[in-house]
């Protein structure tokens, strides 16, 4: 009896060691790379030959909007993302998908950011998760269409869905504007989309951008979800959309 007691015990001890033993390997080996285009993955390579020429005023006021924060529980929900989809992990908060979790965290780095460096930027979240009609005066597209209506650029941000569900990262342009600088320069860091993509998305045909960050997968989300490298890759993508902004206004 004695002897079973001492073997369990030794064994306990055992794993509790090599637990703290690998989860010091783990974060000692797990920095988030400055390099955009390792965390991000591959850039969509459908065929887009459009280019963002019209100058855009340096004070434009700037509306950044989390895709899927007004469809969550219909079809439009947004990613689940790989981890929760492909390998059973929990989901970041129970009764939204993954992809609009990260969405509202980017949207708010991405404001506040761009705040420091003088952009003129704001967001706006409806609130209401769930709202049937697209058309609702609440929805982030009519609000997004109001705000490019008075000569705004609006840009709903997303995460791509991950594997041969999702495309890649890229930016979707207005659907019957002319692309102007701002476009352009997010293009040129991001990738781009076709114009008449899906036969022209809801946002785009309201003269919303889409940016595609990134299929929600492989080292994105592993660096997303590990709480040490959180932050810096959600300011890491903050900072890069934020320049991209900046190269188009000057
Ligand atoms: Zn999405």
């Amino acid at each position: 009896m004695k002897k079973q007691v001492l073997n369990s015990l030794s064994l306990i001890v055992f794993f509790i060691t090599f637990y703290a033993f690998a989860q010091l390997y783990y974060t000692r080996n797990f920095n988030v790379s400055e390099d955009l285009d390792l965390i991000i993955g591959e850039r969509s390579n459908l065929s887009a030959n459009w280019v963002g020429s019209i100058d855009v005023d340096q004070n434009i006021p700037i509306l950044i909007l989390a895709g899927h924060a007004d469809s969550q529980g219909l079809a439009g929900a947004g990613t689940p993302g790989e981890a929760v989809d492909k390998f059973g992990l929990n989901p970041m908060r129970t009764g939204i998908s993954d992809e609009l979790f990260w969405n509202l965290k980017l949207q708010e780095s991405i404001v506040k950011v761009g705040k420091t460096r003088g952009l003129n930027i704001s967001s706006y979240d409806p609130g209401i998760r769930n709202i049937d009609d697209a058309n609702d005066p609440r929805t982030n597209w009519s609000v997004g269409r109001r705000f490019a209506k008075r000569g705004g650029y609006a840009i709903e941000i997303h995460f791509d869905a991950y594997g041969k569900y999702g495309v890649g990262s890229g930016l979707i342009p207005p659907f019957s504007e002319m692309p102007n600088k701002i476009d352009e320069s997010i293009a040129r860091t991001f990738g781009r989309f076709p114009i008449s993509f899906r036969g022209g998305l809801g946002a785009p045909r309201r003269q919303i951008r889409i940016l595609e960050i990134g299929k929600l997968e492989g080292l994105l989300e592993k660096n997303l979800r590990n709480l040490k490298t959180r932050q810096k890759t959600i300011k890491l993508i903050a900072n890069e959309i934020v320049q991209a902004f900046l190269n188009g206004i000057i």
